[in-house]
């Protein structure tokens, strides 16, 4: 079976994360996600959020800092490997350019929005660090 590699920015400020809606086209349309995406040939996992982050949310200067986890998920065709990094630093304001909605939200409220299943054991490790 393939395996997907997926970068995930758990981005952080004043106590609080980003999570965003996956638009309607999408699989997982509607769920709530960290943002990120499939890391390309030859990147490494820094390099694929900053190129994510700048696609999806039209910042720059992005400052990945600790590996938090990885969660495995396996969908129909292939298996996802989805890592997460915390991003702490970044420029410019928020404009969504793929996903539906964007909130900032404590960790605890996270766990109250429909987030997308490998996101759930990410932001558990996230609540340990
Ligand atoms: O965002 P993209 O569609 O490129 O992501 C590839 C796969 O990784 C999708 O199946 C998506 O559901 C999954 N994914 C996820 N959680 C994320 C980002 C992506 O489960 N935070």
């Amino acid at each position: 079976m393939k395996i997907v590699n997926v970068v995930a920015a758990i981005m952080q400020q004043q106590g609080r994360i980003l999570i965003a809606r996956r638009d309607n086209q999408s699989d997982l349309a509607g769920y709530w996600e960290f943002p990120g995406g499939k890391m390309e040939q030859d990147e490494t996992p820094v390099q694929a959020l900053i190129r994510e982050l700048e696609e999806e949310f039209n910042i720059s200067h992005i400052q990945v800092a600790d590996y938090i986890a990885t969660s495995t998920i396996q969908q129909p065709e292939r298996i996802i490997q989805l890592q997460a990094w915390k991003v702490v630093a970044w420029q410019g304001d928020i404009h969504l350019r793929c996903h539906t909605d964007f909130c900032w939200v404590t960790p605890d409220e996270a766990l109250h929005y429909q987030l997308a299943p490998a996101d759930i054991p990410l932001l558990l490790a996230y609540q340990h660090t």
